[in-house]
């Protein structure tokens, strides 16, 4: 395959845009080489700018479940947009989607809606500070919540009491706010309640990792984190901007039957557009202005074009009875592929899957944490990721990413990918 104009126009983004791109994890630094320009896209596929066609397992890192260029979405935004692109007042269009949420997710009575999931998970945790009177936060080491200062924590030691800041920029006074634990470790978290008596506002956690690759969470985690808030009035915050209305309907929540007291939500939620939401019950949304004190705004809050888009997306996802049940299917026959051909060319691997969220991880051992998630052989996944490029199928440019499965991909496309994966896997 040949990248050449792909190659001249980072060159020319080089000048103009730090790295090239306008979110890093774009910029291939994981797996050396130039960033693919994409040019179009439609149902599984994607098209770059030298012409190559691409079979898509990123797909925009979550959202388009339903293919790219899904057709209702298409037209409800344009048709949208012939009537104005944002007004800054509110629109019977915000009601309808937030209705429609909140009947799909269990346990929330009201929604807010933002611009990314960035701000989701910001201002969920600021509703969880002001509703608790708490400083503190619990997340794990691996998860990602977005670019807010208060997690860009690194991993400490697993024990650690305090984060210590990992990007220039974020101070230590927030830091020392931001606790940080071991996935899939109750014990540690039972240890940072102990140590913080009274102080800690929320636990953060996404319900299923996919920041470390995907990491599902062990049988009885999810469960214990909901009885260790109770127990220490502390309200537990489930970050489903990968897994909602991705995993199920009602998303983590559902699948596993663990009530959050907060939900985060992006990417499906609208559509491909710029969206991100946190929901919860009416006690604890009402701390919000402008009904409470909590202060949280958006001048493109609830847009009408993201609204239009996400609308019909969930729309979509709702009236389909079968769509989680195909996606599952779609991406356990991958997944028995994959582990097939990787056994049969002596590759030592582990793969994680929960649903339509899957990685592979070159490791022989269980990939649980992020401890053990770093144990991943780096040199092989950079080969496999060059040798799958260069045959047409686009993962996540990174070990620690998810692959998302939408459900355009057909059976075919799936044999096609794990022939090539055996291919590849000659090579490693
Ligand atoms: N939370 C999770 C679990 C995510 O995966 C991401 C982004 O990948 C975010 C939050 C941040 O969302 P956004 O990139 O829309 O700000």
């Amino acid at each position: 395959m040949l990248y050449k104009r792909s190659s001249e126009l980072f060159v020319e983004a080089n000048k103009v845009i730090p790295g090239g791109v306008n979110s890093p994890v774009r910029a291939f630094k994981g797996v050396g080489g130039t960033p693919i320009f994409a040019k179009e896209a439609k149902g599984a596929y994607l098209y770059d700018e030298d012409g190559n066609r691409l079979i898509d397992y990123i797909n925009s890192w979550g959202p388009m479940i339903l293919g790219h260029a899904y057709e209702p979405v298409v037209n409800a935004i344009i048709e949208k947009a012939k009537k104005g692109t944002s007004f800054g007042m509110p629109t019977e269009l915000e009601t309808q989607i937030a209705q429609l949420a909140v009947s799909m997710v269990p346990n929330i009575d009201k929604i807010r809606f933002v611009n990314s999931g960035t701000e989701a998970c910001m201002s969920a945790i600021r509703l969880a500070r002001g509703y608790t009177k708490r400083d503190k936060i619990i997340k794990f080491s691996g998860c990602y919540h977005g670019h807010s200062d208060s997690f860009l924590i690194a991993a400490g030691s697993g024990l650690s009491t305090f984060g210590v800041p990992n990007s220039p920029g974020v101070t230590e006074g927030t830091a020392k706010d931001t606790l940080l634990a071991a996935y899939n470790d109750i014990d540690n978290v039972r240890a940072l309640f102990e140590a913080n008596k009274n102080e800690i506002a929320a636990i953060i956690i996404e319900p299923v990792a996919g920041n470390m690759g995907c990491i599902p969470p062990v049988k009885g985690f999810l469960e214990a984190l909901r009885v260790v808030c109770s127990e220490n009035g502390a309200l537990l915050i489930f970050d489903e901007v990968m897994t909602g209305f991705r995993l199920a309907k009602g998303g983590a929540q559902e699948l596993y039957g663990v009530q959050a007291d907060i939900v985060c939500f992006g990417k499906v939620i609208g559509g491909g557009l710029p969206v991100g939401a946190f929901a919860a019950r009416e006690e604890i949304m009402n701390y919000l202005a402008p009904l409470g004190p909590v202060y949280q705004a958006g001048t493109l809050s609830g847009n009408p074009l993201a609204m239009a888009a996400g609308l019909e997306m969930l729309k979509a996802l709702n009236a389909d009875g079968d769509i989680f049940k195909r996606l599952d299917e779609k991406t356990a026959y991958l997944e028995n592929g994959i582990r097939n051909v990787l056994i049969e060319e002596g590759v030592v691997f582990t793969i994680n899957r929960v649903g339509s969220m899957i990685s592979v991880h070159f490791d022989a051992n269980p990939v649980y944490d992020f401890a053990t998630a770093k144990n991943g052989d780096n040199d092989t996944f950079k080969k496999f990721f060059h040798g799958l490029l260069n045959r047409g199928i686009y993962i996540a440019p990174s070990a620690y990413e998810t692959w998302f499965i939408t459900d355009a991909l057909t059976y075919e496309d799936l044999d096609f990918t794990i022939a090539k994966i055996k291919e590849v896997a000659k090579e490693l």
